[in-house]
């Protein structure tokens, strides 16, 4: 498929989720944080996820800086990228929507921290990386390129593994046995029904 049509759409796609998470970045600042796990991993990770899944996809869109690292895919996989956003971005709308004041972009509690349960919550313990599992997918679909679509990947790999387990045991210290059955009826990223 024309790559100027797959750069587009993601371009498009990466708009949305920025649009779709600002009020909820900028509502949550005043949140009067009790619990802060912010590491120096921590801080890297999320630097890392920021140019892999913004930053160099974005150089790879809109300069010729990356043209040497190019592959190309059969445009069944590039259909595939593009119908596997609508999910992505539906599951980051309501993730962010479902955890309300509850989300940051790190690991931290707030005083008045709830623990989530319903909405999309229901069905997965952590849909927002659900829906950047998706994205970075999609992102390696559409822009074939070994710099602008394969760092999503690496970079958000490397977040969701070494702070998943994190998470979870800050969410069990913090809310005990409710946390605890609530992993009994979820998976992690894949809906249970
Ligand atoms: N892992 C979740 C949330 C990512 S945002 C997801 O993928 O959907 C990260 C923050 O969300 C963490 O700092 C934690 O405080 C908060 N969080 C994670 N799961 C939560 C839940 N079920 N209820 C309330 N807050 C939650």
């Amino acid at each position: 498929m024309d790559t100027l049509i797959l750069k587009v759409v993601f371009t498009v796609f990466l708009l949305l989720c920025m649009v779709v998470r600002y009020p909820h970045a900028r509502r949550n600042k005043n949140n009067h944080i009790i619990s802060d796990r912010k590491t120096r991993q921590e801080r890297v990770l999320l630097g890392g996820a920021f140019l892999g899944m913004m930053v160099f996809p974005m150089l790879y869109v809109f300069t010729g800086l990356f043209e040497f690292a190019n592959y190309t895919l059969p445009i069944y996989l590039h259909v595939t990228g593009m119908v596997l956003l609508i999910p992505a971005l539906w599951l980051f709308y309501r993730s962010h929507k479902d955890l309300g004041r509850n989300w940051s972009a790190t690991l931290e509690i707030r005083s008045e921290h709830s623990l989530v349960t319903n909405g999309v919550y229901k069905y997965m313990r952590h849909p927002m990386y659900s829906a950047c599992w998706l994205w970075v997918i999609c992102q390696a679909l559409l822009l074939n390129n070994f710099i602008g679509g394969l760092t999503g990947l690496l970079a958000f790999g490397m977040l969701y593994f070494l702070r998943i387990g994190k998470e979870e045991a800050m969410m069990e210290r913090e809310f005990g046995e409710q946390y605890q059955t609530y992993k009994s009826l979820t998976h992690r990223v894949l809906p249970k029904f």
